[in-house]
C-alpha cells in the first residue's frame, strides 16, 4: 500500500453513454481508495448537452476553472442530436473543442493496443496484429486545420477556391515530438516521425526540427522517419514494426483512426491529450474514450466501459504517476476479457454477454 499525497481530479461524463461508463469508473476510484491508500479529491460538473440543459451553454467558464486547477480531468463524451438544431456556437461537442484550446492540449496520444482475447475481433489476421501495442503522438493544435490562409474566395470568373494552410514553427513541432520521445523511453525506446517531407515545405521543416532535437537530447532513443503514406500501408501491412509513431494534426487525425480498426472495437479505446509543462512541473491533461455519445445505445445499459476505464488508467500513469495502479487496472481488464466477459459491441460466439455494470463490476473484482 502507498500513501500518497491527495489527487485532484474533474470527472465531466457528458453526454449520452459518459455518465454510465464514467459510473464504471467510480468504483474503481473507490476500490483504489479503499485498498491502496490512495486518496482523490473529486469534482463532477456538466459539459455538452447535459450543460445546454441546465445552463444554456455546452461548457461555462467555471468548468474551465476547474480543469485548470484539477491535476487531472477525466472526461466522458459530449453529443446529443436533441441539439442538432441549435446554430454551431451552441453544439454540445464545442465543450471539448473548447476545453482543449482553452488548456492549450496539444498531444493527443492515442494506444492501438490488442488484448490477447480479442485478437479475432481485428479487421486484420490475428498473426499480424497477436501483441500489437503502439501509440500515436498527434500534434493536436497547429496544421492545416488552422493554419492561415483559409478561406473559399470568389474568383474574377465566378469560380470558387478553397484554401487551407500547413503552418508548422520549431516550437510546435520540438514540443509535440519532446512528448514523444519521452513517451519512447518508458516504452520501448523507439519513435519514427511522419510526415511528407518529399512534397511539403512544413513536412521538411517537421523532419529537420525532430532530427535536431534527437540528436541533442534523445540518442538513446531510436528514431526513423517515414513519410505518411507509406505510414498508411505499414500500418496495414505490419503494425508491429512501430513504438510511438509522431505526425502532424492532419496526418495523426488518419492514421489514428486506421490504427484504431487494428484492435476491432471503439468501445475498447482510451486517449489522452496533454499540454505543456508549467513551470512547477505540473501538465494540464484531459482523458477521454475515442468513442462518442452513443446516443443510439445510451440508457440501455449496454454500452463498454472499457474504453473510459483504460482512460482513467492512462490518467493514473501519465497525470498521477501510479504505474503500479495503471498495471492493476489494465490487467484487471485483460482478466476479465481473458474469462470470456463481453458486452454487446464485441460479443463473440461462445462468450459470456455482460451488460455496463456488469462488466464494471467483474474488472472491479479482478482488482
Ligand atoms: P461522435 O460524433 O460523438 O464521435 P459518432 O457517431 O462518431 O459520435 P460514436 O458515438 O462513438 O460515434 O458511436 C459510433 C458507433 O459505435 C455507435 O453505433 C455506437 O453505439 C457504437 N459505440 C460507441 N462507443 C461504444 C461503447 N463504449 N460501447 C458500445 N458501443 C459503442
Ligand atoms: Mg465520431
Amino acid at each position: 500500500m502507498s500513501s500518497q499525497p491527495t489527487k485532484k481530479l474533474l470527472i465531466l461524463p457528458g453526454d449520452g453513454i459518459g455518465p454510465e461508463v464514467m459510473q464504471e469508473v467510480r468504483h474503481i476510484i473507490s476500490w483504489l481508495e479503499a485498498n491502496r491508500g490512495l486518496s482523490f479529491d473529486i469534482s463532477e460538473d456538466l459539459v455538452g448537452g447535459a450543460s445546454l440543459a441546465q445552463y444554456g451553454e455546452p461548457l461555462r467558464d467555471e468548468v474551465v476553472e476547474k480543469a485548470r486547477a484539477a491535476d487531472a480531468v477525466l472526461f466522458g463524451s459530449v453529443g446529443d442530436p436533441r441539439w442538432n438544431h441549435v446554430g454551431f456556437d451552441k453544439r454540445p461537442e464545442l465543450a471539448i473543442l473548447k476545453l482543449r484550446q482553452e488548456l492549450a492540449l496539444f498531444a493527443n496520444l492515442r494506444p492501438a493496443k490488442v488484448f490477447d482475447a480479442l485478437v479475432d475481433a481485428s479487421t486484420l489476421k490475428p498473426d499480424v496484429v497477436r501483441g500489437l501495442d503502439i501509440m500515436i503522438v498527434r500534434e493536436t493544435v497547429g496544421g492545416i486545420y488552422f493554419g492561415n490562409p483559409r478561406g473559399i474566395e470568389t474568383l474574377p470568373d465566378g469560380s470558387k477556391r478553397g484554401i487551407n494552410t500547413e503552418v508548422y514553427t520549431t516550437a510546435e513541432i520540438e514540443r509535440v515530438a519532446r512528448v514523444a520521445f519521452d513517451l519512447a523511453r518508458k516504452r520501448s525506446n523507439r519513435v519514427c516521425s511522419v510526415e511528407k517531407c518529399n512534397v511539403m515545405e512544413s513536412g521538411l521543416l517537421w523532419k529537420e526540427v525532430v532530427t535536431d532535437l534527437h540528436a541533442r537530447e534523445y540518442r538513446d532513443v531510436e528514431l526513423s522517419h517515414m513519410l505518411a503514406d507509406n505510414c498508411a500501408m505499414q500500418l496495414v501491412r505490419n503494425p508491429r514494426q512501430f513504438d510511438v509513431l509522431v505526425t502532424g494534426n492532419l496526418f495523426g487525425d488518419l492514421l489514428s483512426d486506421l490504427a484504431s480498426m487494428l484492435t476491432g472495437s471503439l468501445g475498447m479505446l482510451p486517449s489522452a491529450t496533454l499540454g505543456a509543462v508549467d513551470n512547477e512541473g505540473r501538465c494540464p491533461a484531459l482523458y477521454e474514450p475515442i468513442h462518442g455519445s452513443a446516443p443510439d445505445i445510451a440508457g440501455q445499459g449496454i454500452a463498454n466501459p472499457i474504453a473510459q476505464i483504460l482512460s482513467f488508467a492512462m490518467l493514473l500513469r501519465y497525470s498521477l504517476n501510479m504505474q503500479a495502479e495503471a498495471v492493476l487496472v489494465e490487467d484487471a481488464v485483460s482478466a476479465v476479457l481473458a474469462k470470456g466477459l463481453r458486452t454487446a459491441d464485441i460479443m463473440s460466439d461462445g462468450k459470456t454477454r455482460v451488460s455496463t455494470s456488469e462488466m464494471g463490476a467483474a474488472i472491479v473484482n479482478e482488482l
